[in-house]
């Protein structure tokens, strides 16, 4: 594998490069040649100009390009708006294939499903690069209809861009399609003798306490624990919400699990509501945390996980990073988290609007992330060691880092802290049933869900008969044995016959039973199960003691206290009738 990096300055330039490829290669056998454009420029006549020449100069080789917020030649950010990046393949067993696609939300379904059946005639696919046009389009149906692709095919690539943040205009092109404002371009690369490997990094690292995402729309975030999502930022970070807020919050974009690998999103704007434009989609019910990015945090990775890549001794390495990287670090200070890889073998890629990388499975859409894919031909030289330079990073820890260290320690404490403070006040203290206050909170939560949905409920209240001639006669200490006995059979007889139920100790002996989806005639089935085995324990002192229980189930209109009404009135019925029975009031 050969590759020949260079800006593309003038036609001039573009032509005397070209020159040098042709040259190159009448010396060399190839089997084919892959001309990839990072363009910065936009404009497309000047993108039509250059996809021509190259036509006319070299027209058996491919060419692709998408525009974007930046280029990476050589390891580094160009100051060039377009770089071009010349891969010769020399294996002969080595193959290349491009395909392209108009990109619409309308048709993406379709797009991806033609893929699939195109990609499977070609049974030497190892890897697949892409470049796609985002333009505000929800990306998740999309790369969640990759997910039935063989797993041994790696699928990596990076969203064209602008380069204006605030611009979502973009491009993709290549010899098949030529220009499309909404397209994606997929390079299949394969092959005997082709080896890739791919991979992410982030450096920015999960920050203090969790919240939960809980209310959510494609890319805007609308509340995190029923707050406006943009109050985490204010509060925490003290972050106004001006015009600096987009670059202010990329330092601490949100983190969060997704399909198993860490997930960034940053929000790019705040809006009058309190939601969040995010970077892309945020989904609704997950647990994200705020993450944190310091330059020594983020190098540290990169030299981790770059070690990893050089083992793998690759020829060539591309790069699709988000652009809000490049605007975090600023353009004298971005390369350095990309020369590294240039130590390695021949670095480029480009600042993109989102970067794309298959893992376990699913392809995901990564924003704030690092996309590295790393290609060889033939195997690995066993006598070759990469050494990553850049070592001055290594052992060192930033004090933030340490900052962060320490927030997360403290914040471990508290939320477990806080998780027996919640506990403890849900429950009741002697018998470790939930307390009356918790069961009631339920009962009109399963009033709510009836209304809403029409799942049915039923509660069964039960008192201990004649509770006080225990206490008067044997004692207070056996009073209270007999309660948590009373406590020991109803909690076991839920267990074997109801375990979506919750039980609370509603008074001093009285007992209710909240069952969510079961109606009255099974509710009593467990009202008997708890009445017999409670009749039939023998007491030290008290002997045998029995219960008596009133039933009823949800019907329309009720409300909490209408249905707590009609138990209790259940449980007097059985009272006034003699005690040690059940009654069902409708
Ligand atoms: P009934 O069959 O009509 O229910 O008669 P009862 O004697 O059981 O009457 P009631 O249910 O009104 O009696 C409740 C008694 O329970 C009154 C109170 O002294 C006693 N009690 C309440 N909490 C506790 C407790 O935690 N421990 C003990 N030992 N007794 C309690
Ligand atoms: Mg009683
Ligand atoms: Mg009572």
């Amino acid at each position: 594998m050969k590759q020949f990096q260079f800006e593309y300055t003038s036609i001039g330039k573009l032509k005397r490069e070209l020159d040098k490829i042709n040259q190159w290669r009448r010396s060399k056998v190839t089997s084919c040649v892959l001309f990839e454009f990072y363009a910065e420029d936009i404009e497309r006549s000047q993108i039509e100009l250059a996809c021509e020449i190259i036509d006319q100069e070299v027209p058996d080789a491919l060419y692709m390009g998408c525009s974007t917020n930046g280029n990476i030649i050589e390891g580094g950010l160009s100051s060039s708006p377009i770089g071009v990046v010349c891969t010769i393949f020399e294996f002969p067993s080595t193959r290349v294939k491009l395909m392209h696609y108009v990109l619409t939300e309308d048709c993406a379904l379709d797009v991806v499903a033609d893929f699939k059946k195109q990609l499977v005639k070609y049974p030497w696919v190892k890897a697949v690069s892409m470049l796609v046009t985002i333009r505000g389009m929800s990306m998740t149906p999309f790369c969640d209809a990759f997910t039935d692709v063989d797993p041994d095919i790696e699928i990596f690539g990076g969203g064209a861009f602008n380069p204006d943040l605030n611009n979502d205009e973009a491009c993709v092109f290549s010899k098949v399609r030529g220009y499309t404002e909404k397209g994606v371009v997929f390079l299949l690369l394969g092959g005997e003798d082709l080896n890739v490997m791919s991979t992410f990094i982030t450096g920015w690292k999960p920050l203090g306490r969790e919240f939960k995402v809980t209310k959510a729309d494609g890319c805007i975030l609308q509340e995190l624990d029923d707050r406006p999502a943009y109050d985490a930022y204010y509060k925490y970070l003290n972050i106004p919400n001006n015009e600096h807020f987009f670059s202010n919050t990329l330092e601490f974009p949100f983190f969060y699990r997704h399909h198993g690998i860490d997930i960034l999103r940053a929000p790019i704007a705040s809006n009058e509501d309190g939601s969040l434009t995010m970077t892309s989609d945020i989904e609704k019910d997950v647990s994200a945390r705020i993450a944190y990015g310091d330059p020594w945090t983020i190098l540290e990775s990169i030299q981790k996980d770059g070690k990893k890549i050089a083992e793998f001794q690759p020829e060539q390495i591309k790069i699709f990073s988000c652009a809000a990287r490049r605007t975090y670090w600023g353009d004298d200070e971005i390369s350095k988290e990309t020369f590294p890889f240039q130590s390695i073998a021949s670095t480029s890629g480009f600042y993109t609007s989102s970067e794309f990388l298959k893992t376990d499975g699913y392809l995901n859409q990564h924003n704030v992330t690092l996309v590295v894919a790393a290609l060889r031909e033939g195997p690995k030289d066993l006598n070759v060691h990469f050494e990553m330079q850049n070592e001055q990073f290594a052992g060192k820890v930033s004090m933030i880092n340490r900052l962060a260290t320490f927030i997360d320690a403290a914040t471990v404490e508290l939320e477990k802290a806080n998780r027996k403070l919640t506990e403890m006040a849900i429950t009741d203290s002697m018998t470790k049933l939930l307390n009356r206050g918790e069961i009631q909170r339920r009962i009109k939560e399963s009033v709510k869900v009836f209304e809403e949905t029409g799942e049915k409920f039923s509660l069964l209240m039960y008192d201990i008969d004649f509770f006080k001639q225990v206490n008067d006669a044997c004692g207070h200490k056996e009073g209270d044995a007999v309660i948590l006995k009373l406590a020991d059979v109803s909690r076991r007889a839920i267990k074997d016959h109801a375990p979506e139920a919750s039980i609370g100790r509603w008074g001093g002996e009285e007992f209710m039973i909240l069952l969510p989806g079961i109606q009255a005639e099974r509710a009593k089935l467990l009202a008997e199960v708890i009445r017999t085995s409670f009749a039939a324990v023998d007491f030290t002192v008290a002997h045998h003691k029995t219960i008596s229980l009133g039933v009823t189930e949800v019907c329309e209109n009720d409300s909490s206290d209408k249905i707590l009404m009609r138990v209790d009135n259940a449980l007097y019925k059985a009272k006034k009738q003699g005690r040690n029975q059940i009654v069902v009031m409708r």
